[in-house]
């Protein structure tokens, strides 16, 4: 069913036109202006007709802009008087939703906007030559090749398992698995999930927490690398013990290259491989039109044949190839392996045990280059040319010129192989100790865990703080206002951050903070097209962030280790912006606004946690409770690299100083009183062998005491609004959250 009560399309489109249809003769039988209108709006009964039917209709199109994101009269309802201006608003909706349709249809059949929408009239070469990346002279001829075709269909729209965007954390796509010496962890856990201590006359949260604790291991089983254990427990193959005799390729001209795209011609390669000692592979990957980037090709040679896979056909089978790349007597040969073995865990659920890097041997070795076609060169006396290793590798049927490119990049690599390995052993003197680190440089890759793009509040201090720019409170939270726009329509569409908006426009538009929708489009040339759909909402960002107070400030505030006392201290005082007693809604969402996270963190002792080797065992259940804590809360954690030292905030001539005087944060005295207090507090705690009781009360009641041994991280985050109990399983919003007391008792 096309939707709830419509067979297809065409069903859906003749009752829509039907009813745009009716709706447009109704109108031409109202009264018109002038003439009869005037004399039946003398009818009260008329005239509330026409009120109620008109709130109806502005309400109905209200709701309409606001899907497609766009002004709505309900938004600005206090700003708006005139027809005139509502129906501004009426045409600007129509065009933005017209332009979404025609990308839609365009998309559907099969043309993209891969390049960025260029000026009217300019017609985009379809090969770009560029050389950014070109090093050095002795790479003057060189050229790369940014192949883009017309008309490639979103691969996405084909694939059988939809990609998995969530900021959630990446769990292995594998179900079976061959060669395995110890088993796949059971499904166990949901079972396990639904046996929450429900029972135990505990409060909820702590019963999260036993419930946590008794998971974690299945958890752990969850996440870990499925062939860790087999890859530990590898030794190295007897074919890398000993000094090879190079056998050479065969010409490329007279090799069959066979081109996979059913399961039937996969299997068989599959069978194939399993009967070799080694073969070499290598993939393409596109990732501008996609969130997380998308595997298009996978290159196999073995000594006689050449493969290529179309992996966009094969994507939801290509798993069956674990047989041969997780069997351990089989070499497997890549050039420089670091993201392949992320894409194929990402895209396939396939995992590599016995892996053989020439990358890392050309390290080993001291070639000075490391690239492949510095390697084919030296070796093969082939002058191969990366011109096609940006090209856009989801065109089908592909050209000739790019599969030949293709099956050049694995063809010669088993050869390349044999002849570092005879030269690391000459290098070492006959012994194996420098194949020997290859080998295990290359286990220690194919371990590597594929970890999906986390969006946190703390993210956008990343990029800002390599981007090396001084911006102001305003222009601070317009980035960060652009950066979690950006990510989400990212994912929502699912393409990349660089197609949505790339980082240097996002710069731009932060820095001048454009007061039009149009000084925004200005600031983007060429205008990526998510961002001329949805100019209003990046409008209005813009806005929100010129509202708030100008601050010379260009880091986050982040208070360490402060106890809960000191927050029940100062509660009222401890926030405001304004010298005000009470911290007020308002005063709240302009602090959220700034992206100022608070931690508060009641340790028992700072130096305990970490130093894993003098852990008791309650330390370590400890450690484990506040990882259970981080865990939901990463997002509020400050990341690593910002440290504020204590002494900068007594300091006049240190921003932090700066910044807490000018927010009248805490006096001088007040904090060295605070200082004082929390030594106390540490001290008491020592003495109390670490047991907190905390209680939470709520609105509904109090939640608690909860016994709290050793460590203890508490969040409060001003940012989002809310403080939440790890797992708690009730949501509070913000007014009752105002509500909310904290207290400790010893
Ligand atoms: P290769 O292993 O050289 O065949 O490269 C495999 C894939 O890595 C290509 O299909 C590209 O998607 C990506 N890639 C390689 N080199 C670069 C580069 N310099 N910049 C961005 N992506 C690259
Ligand atoms: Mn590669
Ligand atoms: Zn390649």
């Amino acid at each position: 069913m096309f939707c709830p009560g419509f067979k297809d399309v065409d069903a859906f489109v003749k009752r829509g036109l039907g009813g745009v249809v009716a709706a447009t003769k109704a109108s031409g039988l109202l009264p018109q202006a002038g003439d009869e209108f005037d004399f039946y709006r003398s009818f009260p009964g008329f005239q509330d007709f026409c009120a109620v039917q008109g709130e109806r209709l502005l309400h109905c199109m209200s709701q309409l802009m606001q899907h497609h994101g766009c002004r709505s009269f309900m938004k600005d309802r206090s700003k708006l008087t005139g027809l005139e201006e509502r129906f501004d608003l009426v045409i600007e909706s129509n065009d933005v939703i017209l332009e979404k349709v025609g990308i839609m249809l365009d998309e559907a059949s099969g043309v993209t906007r891969s390049q960025p929408v260029m000026p009217a009239g300019y017609q985009p070469p379809r090969i770009v030559v560029s050389s950014w990346n070109r090093k050095g002279n002795d790479h003057s001829g060189e050229t790369f090749h940014l192949l883009h075709a017309k008309n490639i269909q979103r691969p996405q729209l084909k694939f059988k398992e939809k990609v998995d965007n969530s900021n959630t954390p990446f769990v292995a796509k594998i179900f079976v698995k061959p060669n395995a010496i110890k088993p796949l962890p059971s499904c166990e856990l949901t079972k396990l999930q639904k046996e929450r201590p429900e029972d135990l006359d505990v409060p909820p949260a702590l019963a999260d927490f036993i419930h946590q604790l008794r998971t974690q291991e299945h958890m752990d089983d969850m996440f870990s690398h499925p062939y860790q254990y087999e890859l530990e427990h590898l030794v190295m193959p007897e074919i890398l013990r000993s000094r090879p005799d190079p056998q050479l390729y065969k010409p490329l001209a007279e090799t069959s290259c066979t081109f996979i795209e059913t399961l039937e011609d996969l299997v068989a390669l599959n069978e194939k491989l399993a009967k070799t000692t080694e073969f070499a592979v290598d993939l393409e990957h596109h990732s501008y039109r996609s969130f997380l980037g998308i595997t298009c090709l996978m290159q196999i040679s073995t000594r006689e044949e050449d493969f290529i896979i179309d992996t966009l056909e094969l994507r939801s089978e290509m798993y069956i190839l674990n047989e041969s790349f997780t069997d351990p007597t089989i070499v497997k040969v890549f050039h420089g392996a670091d993201s392949d073995i992320e894409w194929l865990q990402k895209d396939f659920g396939v995992y590599v045990v016995n892996m053989f890097d020439t990358h890392h041997a050309a390290r080993s070795l001291n070639l000075g280059r490391n690239s492949l076609d510095h390697l084919l060169k030296l070796y093969c006396s082939v002058d191969s040319n990366k011109r096609y290793q940006l090209a856009d590798w989801r065109i089908r049927p592909l050209p000739e010129e790019m599969l030949k490119y293709a099956q050049a990049d694995t063809h010669y690599l088993l050869y390349v192989y044999d002849r570092v390995r005879a030269d690391l052993f000459d290098a070492a003197n006959g012994q194996s100790n420098l194949i020997q680190v290859v080998w295990s440089k290359s286990k220690d890759l194919c371990l590597k865990k594929y970890v999906k793009p986390i969006f946190t509040e703390e993210s956008y201090m990343e990029l800002h703080r390599k981007q090396k720019k001084s911006f102001n409170s305003q222009q601070l939270v317009a980035f960060r206002l652009l950066f979690s726009w950006r990510d989400k329509l990212a994912r929502e569409e699912d393409e990349s951050t660089g197609y949505v908006l790339p980082n240097h426009m996002m710069m731009k538009i932060a820095e001048e903070l454009p007061k039009e929708p149009q000084g925004i489009i200005a600031c983007c040339n060429p205008t990526p097209p998510l961002v001329r759909q949805q100019i209003n909402e990046l409008h209005q960002l813009i806005k929100q962030a010129r509202e708030i107070p100008l601050l010379k400030v260009s880091e986050i505030y982040v208070l360490h280790n402060v106890t809960l006392l000191t927050l029940l201290q100062s509660e009222s005082t401890l926030f405001g912006p304004h010298d005000t007693s009470h911290v007020s809604e308002s005063d709240l969402m302009e602090l959220s606004l700034q992206g100022r996270v608070i931690l508060l963190f009641l340790l028992k002792e700072d130096e305990g946690v970490g130093n894993s080797g003098h852990l008791t065992v309650a330390q370590q259940k400890a450690c484990s409770i506040l990882e259970s804590f981080e865990n939901p809360f990463r997002m509020y954690l400050p990341s690593k690299d910002i440290h504020i030292s204590k002494n900068a905030k007594y300091d006049p001539s240190t921003k932090i100083y700066e910044i807490s005087n000018r927010w009248k944060l805490q006096s001088i005295e007040k904090q060295q009183k605070e200082a004082q207090a929390k030594q106390e507090a540490k001290k008491q705690a020592k003495k109390a062998k670490g047991i907190y009781r905390l209680e939470v009360c709520t609105p509904a009641g109090p939640v608690g005491p909860i016994k709290v041994s050793c460590v203890v991280g508490l969040i409060f985050s001003v940012a989002c609004g809310s403080w939440k109990p790890a797992h708690c399983r009730q949501e509070w919003d913000e007014a009752r959250l105002k509500r909310i007391n904290l207290r400790i008792k010893e």
